[in-house]
């Protein structure tokens, strides 16, 4: 019986954890009490009209931001002790809203840091090129062939990144944070810049990742319809609270999101 429970609870315990996270920016409470689960998997749209925290809550995620009060646990442990520039190796990645990448460095180059990000290379062994280094080096080579591959940037490889048009330049992101083997994605407004049917394709592209490549999806994005369209659950925010959550159907039908939006200059 009390195995039978476990398993149950395992089954569906969250993969990360959002345990009544609160910021405070002097005066301004950007955050406050904000809970919720990302179950594997699963794609998890953040919506809220501006201010509303979404931007925050990501730099949470992201260890930029340490919260003055709760937890982000996850698989049970919180990361809340990792520093910003060790969350890759934990196994969350990140694209930005306006585009970090190395601007005059190949595309290649961009995606081969984000790989080198997921190993744990020391500096001695990588100056004696020893065999272990050999073969990281051989099988960074291959994932990022194959990552390239995957988004179509094979025939770009080469390119200077800052010469490509802007939806190329978001795609050499997302190879970037993929380079890294991550086990949750954060996206922040992947859609900005990008016209219908470039958003369409992003679209597909976000499921398809999730699907092919085994990784649980938060988006924090502005456009409606693709959130609506691609996510499995939406959390709702507004003056920093959790408004709503549930199927993006039941989110888009809530009086008190409805209220939210209209109440702002969004949409
Ligand atoms: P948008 O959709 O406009 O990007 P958002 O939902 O991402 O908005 P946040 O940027 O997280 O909202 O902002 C939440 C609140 O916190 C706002 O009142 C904002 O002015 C405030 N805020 C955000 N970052 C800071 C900061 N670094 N210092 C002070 N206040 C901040």
């Amino acid at each position: 019986m009390m195995q039978a429970q476990l398993a149950q609870g395992q089954a569906t315990a969250p993969l990360l954890a959002v345990c009544d996270v609160s910021v405070v920016f002097g005066g301004i409470i950007a955050l406050n009490g904000v809970s919720f689960d990302m179950h594997k998997g699963k794609i998890l749209g953040l919506i809220g009209p501006n201010g509303a925290g979404k931007t925050t809550l990501f730099n949470c995620l992201s260890r930029l931001y340490q919260p003055s009060k709760g937890d982000i646990l996850l698989e049970g442990e919180s990361i809340l002790t990792r520093p910003a520039h060790k969350i890759a190796e934990i196994g969350i990645g990140r694209t930005f809203q306006n585009v970090a990448l190395f601007p005059n460095l190949s595309v290649l180059d961009n995606v081969r840091v984000g790989a080198h990000s997921r190993t744990s290379g020391d500096i001695i062994s990588d100056c004696l090129k020893l065999k272990k280094v050999r073969r990281t080096e051989a099988e960074i080579n291959e994932r990022v062939h194959e990552i390239l591959d995957y988004l179509h940037l094979e025939d770009v490889a080469h390119t200077i990144v800052a010469g490509l048009p802007f939806g190329t330049q978001k795609r050499v992101e997302l190879a970037r944070a993929l380079a890294a083997q991550p086990k949750i994605l954060l996206l922040d407004e992947p859609a900005g810049g990008l016209n219908h049917e470039e958003v369409h394709v992003l679209g597909d592209l976000i499921r398809r990742i999730r699907d092919d490549r085994d990784v649980t999806v938060l988006l924090v994005e502005h456009h409606m319809g693709l959130v609506m369209s691609i996510a499995d659950h939406v959390v709702a925010l507004n003056f920093g609270k959790k408004l709503a959550e549930g199927t993006p159907a039941a989110v888009q039908s809530d009086p008190d999101v409805i209220k939210a939006y209209l109440g702002s200059k969004d949409q």
